[in-house]
């Protein structure tokens, strides 16, 4: 599938994501002295077609990695750009422990087994690398715990870690002077272990720090960049779940009563059916 690029400021180029390997967003962010990749792409072939866009734009290079959170989509490209690279120290002890594997059948099922990859990663792992044993996991060279700001060259990037259900070590990105946040995957629900959860709590709670930034833009890795606007509007829906299983906990029924009476509507949508799943997996 060809990939399809995106000038959102006149500092950021971003790879939009595609599905069929889970590829996620990959940007470049360019100041006046130096370009910071955020996340590495999920393969060296995935990296290697944006460097050729970067190329044929003629644009500078990366001098400089953040990855977002350890997940193997963000980081498995890492071995394609030969980059220092910043992370968050959850981050760098999780890329430690997977360092350490074969990447053979036997490993991709125990890493099932033990919450660390789903059969449909582990699928698109196979799908992107053909042999999954030419897996190479780079380490972070430099490491953060709260928060790092990298200065660009008249461009500032703000590093943020905020966890919640998705990963532990997930981070933010908020690109100032462009007005941009690039929220990774932190919004998204915990996706290895078991079904999909969310704690209505943490969504709550970084929704808070999402909305407080007012960023023109905000990026999620799996999704379309969106305006501030589009962004409150898709979310209004899924905070109004969060608040109303805040209240009633696991009650499925009253839960979805609530939800259709706010929303006006007889019968819910697909996607909201499937949010209730996963908040009632997070409320047991
Ligand atoms: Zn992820």
């Amino acid at each position: 599938m060809k990939p399809e690029f995106e000038q959102l400021s006149p500092h950021i180029l971003l790879m939009h994501a595609t599905h069929e390997t889970d590829r996620p967003i990959v940007a470049a962010i360019m100041g006046e002295r130096r370009t910071l990749l955020m996340d590495a792409g999920n393969s060296p072939a995935h990296a290697a077609l944006f460097r050729e866009e970067l190329s044929r734009r003629g644009y500078r290079q990366p001098d400089l990695l953040a990855l977002t959170h350890w997940h193997w989509d963000h980081s498995f490209g890492m071995s394609g750009w030969n980059l220092p690279a910043v992370a968050h120290s959850g981050t760098a002890g999780m890329l430690a422990h997977l360092a350490g594997l074969d990447w053979s059948d036997e490993c991709l099922d125990t890493l099932i087994a033990e919450g660390i990859l789903n059969g449909d990663s582990a699928e698109h792992i196979r799908k992107e690398y053909g042999d999954p044993k030419k897996i190479q996991i780079i380490q972070p060279d430099i490491v953060f715990s709260d928060q790092l700001v990298i200065d660009l060259g008249g461009i500032t990037c703000e590093l943020r870690h905020v966890g919640g259900d998705h990963t532990a070590d997930s981070c933010i990105l908020h690109v100032k002077e462009d007005d941009i946040l690039f929220l990774g995957d932190a919004l998204g629900p915990s996706v290895y272990g078991g079904p999909r959860r969310y704690s209505s709590s943490e969504f709550l709670r970084l929704l808070g720090i999402a909305y407080g930034y007012e960023a023109q833009w905000y990026v999620e890795s799996h999704d379309r960049p969106m305006s501030n606007e589009a962004f409150r509007a898709e979310l209004r829906s899924w905070e109004r779940l969060a608040r109303v299983v805040d209240v009633f906990g696991n009650d499925r029924e009253r839960v979805a009563l609530e939800i259709k009476g706010y929303l006006k509507l007889d019968q819910l949508p697909e996607d909201l059916l499937k949010g209730i799943e996963y908040f009632m997996a997070g409320a047991q």
